[in-house]
C-alpha cells in the first residue's frame, strides 16, 4: 500500500495528546506550530506514489507496492534502490527532516532481517517483530522512536529516597493481555507527525534494569500516551520570508510520557531482558540501515550548505577573491568526500549470513563521526562568509511595500548584481540555516542524534580490524632483529 498525502494527514488527526507547554493541540495538521511540516510529510507521501518513482521511492513485490525503505536487500542492487529512496526523500527536505519516514522504518526492516536475535533467550519474539514489520510496511506507516532514558533517570537515589516515581519508562504491571507502562522516554523527533512510536533502549542497561528493558510499539494516540513537544520554531515565528526553513521543516522533538499505557503482547518485542533490549540493534543490521539514511540525509544538507556559501559569497561581491574561492573549494571538497563515503558503503557492502546484505558498517560509522565532528565547523565557516550581511537587513520585509521606505531600501540595500529584496531573502534563508534557533537545534541534532560523541566513537572502535592493523606493525618488526 502507498498512502496518499491526504490519507496520511487523515491518519494523524486521531485525537493524539500533544502538548505545547500546557496547551493541548487539538489537531496537529491544523495548528500553526505543526501544520506546515505536516503538509511537507503529506507532500512526501504524494511524491512517493508517483508512477515514475518505481525503484526510487517504491518497489513492487508479489503484486504489493510498498515504500523502498521497507525493502529487505538481498544484493547490491537492492541496496542501491534503498539509497536512491533515501536520496529522494533527503533532497525533498534538503536534509532538514532528520527522522523522515525512511529512518525508523529502515531500523524496523533491519530488525526483521535479523529477527532470530529476538529468540536468543527463548520466547518466540521473532514472529512478533516480523509481524510488526509487515504491519508497518503494508500500512505505509510513519514511525518515530524514543530509545533513550530521560536524563533524570541517572541517579535512582533521587527518586527512591523522595518517594517519587522513577522517571524512566518501565513495566509496572502485566497480565495475560499485555503489559502496562509508566514513565518517560527521550526524545522522539517527528513523533507528533508519526503514526506509531517505537520504544526501546539503544544504550546498554544495567542487569538490574529488568523492567526498563521493555521494547514495544504503540500508536501515537494510544490512551495514556502524551507527547510533550519542545518549543516550536515554525510558523509561530512569523512569515515564511523571514524564516523560510523553520517555517516548513520544523520536525519537532517530544518527550513521550506514559501513564498506565496498556500494550498488547503482540506489540512487545523485548521483555525482562536488559542485554537483549540493546543487542537487537547491534546484532541485526538495524543500526546500519537507519544510520545509512542519516548519512544520505546529511549529504543533502551539505550540498545546501555549499550552495549557500557560494551564493552568499557572490552576493557579498567576494566570490572571486582567491582566498574566498579557496575557502569555498575546501568546504565543497568536504561535501565531495562525504559523498564518496556514502557510495563506498554500497561498494564494500557486507552480508548478514542469512541471505541479506547491508551497507559497510565501518564506513557508515566513520561518516557519522565525520558529521558529528565537522557539521558545526562547516556552519561556522559559511557563517563567517556571511559577514554582517544578515544584520544589515531591516527587521521586516514590510519596508519594501512602504511608499516612503521602500525606495530607500531598494536604492541603498541593492548591489550592482542583486536587488535589495533578493539579498534580504538570501540572508534570511542563510540565517535560518546557520544562526537561528532552528539552526542551533540542527547543530545539536547533528551532534546527538546517534547518541553522544563517546558512543559514536565506541561504534567506530568496535568495527576497526585492530588485529589486521596491528599485524602490519608486527610484520615490519618481525623483519629485523636487534643487530
Ligand atoms: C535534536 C535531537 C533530536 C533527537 N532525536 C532523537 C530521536 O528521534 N529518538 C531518540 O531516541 N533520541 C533522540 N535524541 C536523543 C539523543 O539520542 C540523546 O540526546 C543523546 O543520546 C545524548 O543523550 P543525552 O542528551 O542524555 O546527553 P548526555 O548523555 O547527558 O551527554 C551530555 C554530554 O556529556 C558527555 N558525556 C556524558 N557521559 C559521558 C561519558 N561517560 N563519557 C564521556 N562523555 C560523556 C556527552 O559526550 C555529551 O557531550 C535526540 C537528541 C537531539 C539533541
Amino acid at each position: 500500500m502507498l498512502r496518499s498525502g491526504d490519507e496520511y494527514l487523515a491518519g494523524i488527526r486521531d485525537g493524539r495528546a500533544v502538548y505545547i507547554g500546557k496547551e493541548r493541540v487539538a489537531d496537529v495538521t491544523d495548528h500553526p506550530a505543526f501544520a506546515n511540516a505536516a503538509r511537507m510529510y503529506a507532500a512526501m507521501y504524494d511524491l512517493k506514489r508517483a508512477d515514475d518513482m518505481r525503484d526510487v521511492l517504491w518497489v513492487e513485490d508479489g503484486g504489493e507496492r510498498y515504500p523502498a525503505w521497507f525493502l529487505k536487500p538481498r544484493d547490491r542492487r537492492d541496496l542501491e534502490i534503498r539509497t536512491a529512496a533515501h536520496r529522494a526523500i533527503a533532497a525533498f527536505s534538503h536534509g532538514l527532516l532528520g527522522r523522515s519516514p525512511d529512518h525508523v522504518a529502515s531500523s524496523i526492516t533491519g530488525l526483521s532481517i535479523g529477527s532470530q536475535v529476538f529468540d536468543r533467550d527463548g520466547g518466540g519474539f521473532s514472529e512478533r517483530i516480523d509481524a510488526y514489520y509487515e504491519h508497518a510496511r503494508s500500512g505505509d506507516l510513519y514511525l518515530a522512536y524514543a530509545i533513550l532514558p530521560p536524563q533524570g533517570a541517572r541517579k535512582p537515589e533521587l527518586y527512591q529516597s523522595a518517594d517519587r516515581s522513577p522517571p524512566t519508562l518501565r513495566v509496572t504491571a502485566e497480565d495475560s493481555e499485555g503489559v502496562v507502562l509508566n514513565g518517560m522516554k527521550m526524545l522522539a523527533t517527528g513523533a507528533v507527525f508519526a503514526d506509531e512510536l517505537w520504544i526501546g533502549n539503544i544504550i546498554p542497561l544495567a542487569p538490574s534494569q529488568v523492567k526498563e528493558s521493555v521494547t514495544c510499539a504503540v500508536p501515537v494516540n494510544a490512551p495514556g500516551v502524551a507527547l510533550w513537544a519542545r518549543k516550536p520554531f515554525g510558523a509561530t515565528q512569523g512569515i515564511e520570508f523571514h524564516n523560510p526553513l523553520s517555517h516548513r521543516f520544523d520536525e519537532s522533538d517530544s518527550m513521550i510520557v506514559f501513564k498506565d499505557v496498556h500494550v498488547p503482547w503482540e506489540r512487545v518485542f523485548v521483555h525482562d531482558n536488559p542485554a537483549l533490549s540493546r543487542d537487537i540493534y547491534v546484532r541485526t543490521p538495524a543500526h546500519y540501515m537507519s544510520n545509512h539514511q542519516s548519512n544520505v540525509r546529511f549529504a543533502a544538507k551539505l550540498r545546501l550548505l555549499v550552495g549557500l556559501a557560494s551564493k552568499v559569497a557572490r552576493s557579498n561581491g567576494a566570490r572571486d577573491i582567491p582566498a574566498v574561492r579557496e575557502e569555498l573549494a575546501d568546504i565543497a571538497s568536504m561535501e565531495a568526500a562525504y559523498g564518496g563515503m556514502i557510495d563506498g558503503q554500497l561498494q564494500a557492502f557486507g552480508e548478514t549470513g542469512n541471505g541479506y546484505v547491508h551497507v559497510n558498517p565501518r564506513y557508515m560509522y566513520a561518516a557519522i563521526n565525520y558529521a558529528v565532528e565537522h557539521y558545526g565547523r562547516i556552519c561556522d565557516r559559511v557563517r563567517t562568509l556571511m559577514g554582517g550581511g544578515v544584520f544589515q537587513m531591516p527587521a521586516s520585509i514590510d519596508v519594501a511595500d512602504d511608499p516612503a521606505l521602500g525606495p530607500v531600501f531598494e536604492d541603498y540595500w541593492s548591489t550592482a548584481d542583486e536587488a535589495a529584496t533578493e539579498r534580504m531573502k538570501l540572508f534570511h534563508l542563510a540565517w535560518d540555516l546557520l544562526g537561528s534557533e532552528f539552526a542551533m537545534r540542527h547543530d545539536q541534532y547533528e551532534k546527538f542524534y546517534v547518541g553522544p560523541r563517546f558512543i559514536v566513537r565506541d561504534y567506530n572502535f568496535r568495527h576497526v580490524p585492530w588485529d589486521d592493523y596491528e599485524g602490519l606493525v608486527d610484520s615490519i618488526m618481525a623483519g629485523y632483529g636487534t643487530r
